[in-house]
């Protein structure tokens, strides 16, 4: 049953803080035709209320009264986060919060709880051993293999072997404020590495197992490490990934260009049989994880940190440009991620968590790491791939585990519905209370298969619209009583959160609207500089408009206030004076029962300015005819208009991807453009692609 609530509704803000308020005007609404119509809403089912009766937040108007308070005393409600959900050595002495936003004024930078001291590792491990937790499951551990015997982790042996590798990172020079690489699988070992270094204040720089020798020389040399963790290869899916072979390229690589202090030890886990693969050691650099802890101390000091000081280095996914050096801190951060997870996902511990997400990049710190230990989760930890060795790989592990909350991404939905509904039904999904998405709008067509599909109509979908430079979620439909949730829309912002639409004149536009999404108050999950770079923050996300914080998206704000986001704003085309989102167009060719992904581009238009550039993957089973180009064109039109009919359908067996499973649509313009002014070795930068060969063959594709 559809129905339609206005329960958000904004006034002209006149540059006023908490603009968004509540009120209740409940009507039934026709069923809608098309793939994104605002008016589709749905409460959050109320079989979730059934099975689940713990919940932090009650209804939606408690959820606006929390809200209105962070807004309106932001101060109180933080201070009263801050020492609710974490433990500190010692309160902050000045200001929760300090922050200039304006360039005119003077440096960017903010500030939360400074003067305050704690530590990450003891908020997310220590403490929960010293309340009688031990023997609690930290991490499940699920390998490659489905017969793999990936060790998992209660909170008491993550203890123990955080301990040691910090005592052995120690007695290797590390000191508190160096950045210690960490080349490695998705396995608990990862997080062990990342929680050893903020033991002792030791600043981690993770980097996806997945990238070549290039991208990791160039982080070791951005961020000078010296030590590096590691470990000898691993299997990703059918593929071998040879990866201390590529760090010892990576090592030679930047001390060839910096000097030998860099990459002065390698700690190397072993994860392959050693008659099977075996990797060269070299005695002055490298040394084996267990050899290390083996001997090291067993005991490890807490070095008590300022909640200022860095806690990590994280580079974006580079799905624009350069990746940056993100870098967060230990108090907001912190803090920031623990409540937004334990508030979206409704998260009380006992509940079984699974996020599918890659520690190499943000969702695996702040919701594999950070955030569910702070809240003394037991989760799920994934080595591999969802489509090994079948595409029932995602529900199997949610049976065998009884996973209770599950949070993923768009594109891996989009590519699991490829191959049909078969693969979930075969598995037990009663355990499931509550899904969730991250890394893109997930489309209205892919939000109803997973609701219906995986969540059997009973649980909350949780879109959440963040970033790496937010440190956690910002805007997200809370899964609460009384909420209506809208497939494709993230819905409204989280505690503290104010989020502004600006057009391109930086003016706050008011009531429904479109344009820049930015938010116009300090959190405490943001990031503080890029590394080594502190102008390219400032000119990538504060110049462009006085006072804000640019996210680089493009949003919409419908009339009950839900914010849906329309892709990014470098991405926007411009037809014929009209701005189509890139989102919208993609929507609609997604929600034709033959295509599994689309990518939408500009390219030069004589006429129009810009055309529009479609490529589609079909679903399996289906054929790329010309016809069914028509017929995709012709769907375009009839949902959305026929401005935004795409001139041109590339098919493509694959499309481009970070491997955060971002579009690379950056490559998919310049692909567009060949053969203009635009020739192959234009392309840019690929190297954090997940698989480059994509590029070659969309190329060969081109105008067929
Ligand atoms: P780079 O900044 O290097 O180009 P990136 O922006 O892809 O890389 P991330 O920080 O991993 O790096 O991704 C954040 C971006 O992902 C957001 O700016 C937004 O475009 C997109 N995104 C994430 N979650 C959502 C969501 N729920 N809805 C819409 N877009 C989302
Ligand atoms: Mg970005």
């Amino acid at each position: 049953k559809c129905r339609r609530q206005r329960w958000f509704k904004t006034r002209p803000s006149r540059g006023r803080v908490g603009s968004i308020h509540c009120c209740t005007n409940l009507r039934e609404t026709k069923q809608a035709t098309q793939p994104v119509e605002e008016d589709w809403s749905y409460p959050v089912p109320s079989e979730y209320f059934d099975r689940v009766t713990n919940h932090h937040v009650k209804n939606i108007e408690e959820y606006m009264r929390i809200y209105e308070r962070s807004i309106r005393q932001p101060d109180e409600f933080w201070s009263d986060m801050a020492t609710q959900v974490l433990s500190w050595k010692q309160l902050w002495d000045k200001q929760v919060c300090s922050y200039n936003f304006d360039v005119k004024r003077g440096p960017i930078f903010c500030e939360w709880f400074k003067g305050g001291k704690l530590n990450a590792c003891y908020n997310c491990v220590d403490r929960h051993v010293e309340a009688g937790y031990g023997d609690q499951v930290a991490y499940y551990a699920e390998g490659n293999e489905e017969s793999s015997d990936l060790r998992g982790y209660t909170y008491r042996e993550l203890l123990d072997y955080i301990e040691r590798l910090a005592s052995a990172l120690k007695s290797r020079g590390v000191q508190k404020g160096d950045v210690v690489a960490i080349y490695m699988p998705n396995i608990p070992e990862l997080a062990i590495a990342m929680l050893a270094c903020a033991r002792i204040g030791a600043i981690h720089s993770v980097v996806f197992g997945g990238f070549s020798a290039e991208s990791l020389a160039n982080r070791l040399m951005d961020a000078k490490s010296r030590v590096i963790i590691t470990c000898d290869g691993y299997r990703r899916g059918e593929k071998m990934v040879p990866l201390k072979t590529v760090a010892d390229t990576a090592a030679e690589l930047a001390r060839e260009a910096m000097g030998n202090n860099l990459v002065e030890h390698k700690i190397i886990y072993q994860k392959l049989n050693p008659t099977e693969y075996s990797v060269t050691m070299d005695s002055h650099v490298d040394e084996w994880w267990h050899d290390v802890l083996s001997k090291s101390e067993k005991h490890c000091a807490i070095e008590w940190m300022d909640a200022e000081d860095p806690l990590f280095v994280l580079y974006t996914s580079g799905s624009t440009g350069r990746p940056k050096g993100i870098v967060h801190t230990t108090g907001g951060y912190l803090l920031y991620a623990a409540l937004t997870h334990r508030y979206a996902f409704n998260y009380h511990p006992g509940s079984v968590y699974f996020c599918t997400a890659d520690c190499g990049w943000i969702t695996g710190h702040s919701y594999v790491v950070y955030g569910p230990l702070v809240n003394r989760a037991t989760q799920v930890i994934f080595e591999g791939v969802p489509t090994y060795p079948d595409a029932d790989r995602l529900w199997k592990i949610s049976a065998k585990y009884k996973v209770n909350q599950l949070y993923t991404a768009p594109t891996l939905i989009r590519s699991l519905m490829r191959f049909g509904e078969k693969y979930v039904k075969n598995c037990r999904r009663d355990s499931l209370t509550l899904l969730a998405t991250v890394g893109e709008p997930i489309n209205p067509e892919a939000w109803k298969w997973f609701s219906r599909e995986v969540g059997e109509n009973r649980c909350p979908i949780v879109d959440t619209w963040w970033q790496t430079e937010t440190g956690g979620h910002m805007i997200l439909p809370p899964p609460v009583q009384g909420f209506y949730q809208k497939p494709g829309s993230a819905s409204i912002p989280f505690f503290g959160i104010v989020p502004v639409v600006v057009n391109e004149k930086g003016e706050e536009l008011s009531g429904e609207c479109e344009g820049y999404l930015c938010i116009k108050k300090p959190w405490p999950g943001m990031l503080r500089t890029v590394l080594g770079d502190h102008s390219r923050m400032e000119s990538t996300y504060f110049s462009p408009f006085r006072g804000l914080y640019m996210s680089g998206d493009g949003c919409k704000r419908d009339k009950d206030g839900y914010y849906w986001l329309t892709g990014r704003v470098d991405d926007v085309i411009n037809v014929s004076g009209h701005r189509i989102g890139t989102a919208e167009v993609e929507s609609a060719l997604i929600a034709h029962g033959s295509v599994a992904e689309a990518a939408v581009v500009p390219v030069p238009h004589d006429i129009k300015g810009q055309g529009i550039y479609a490529y589609v993957t079909l679903r399996e089973g289906e054929e790329p005819t010309e016809e069914l180009r028509r017929a995709l064109k012709h769907a375009v039109r009839e949902h959305i208009g026929a401005i935004c009919s795409p001139d041109v359908i590339h098919w493509a067996p694959a499309l481009p991807k970070t491997r955060s499973g971002k579009i690379m649509r950056r490559i998919l313009r310049k692909i567009a453009e060949l053969g203009t002014n635009v020739s192959q070795s234009d392309l840019g930068d690929i190297s954090t692609l997940s698989d480059p060969q994509v590029v070659e063959t969309l190329v060969s594709l081109h105008g067929k």
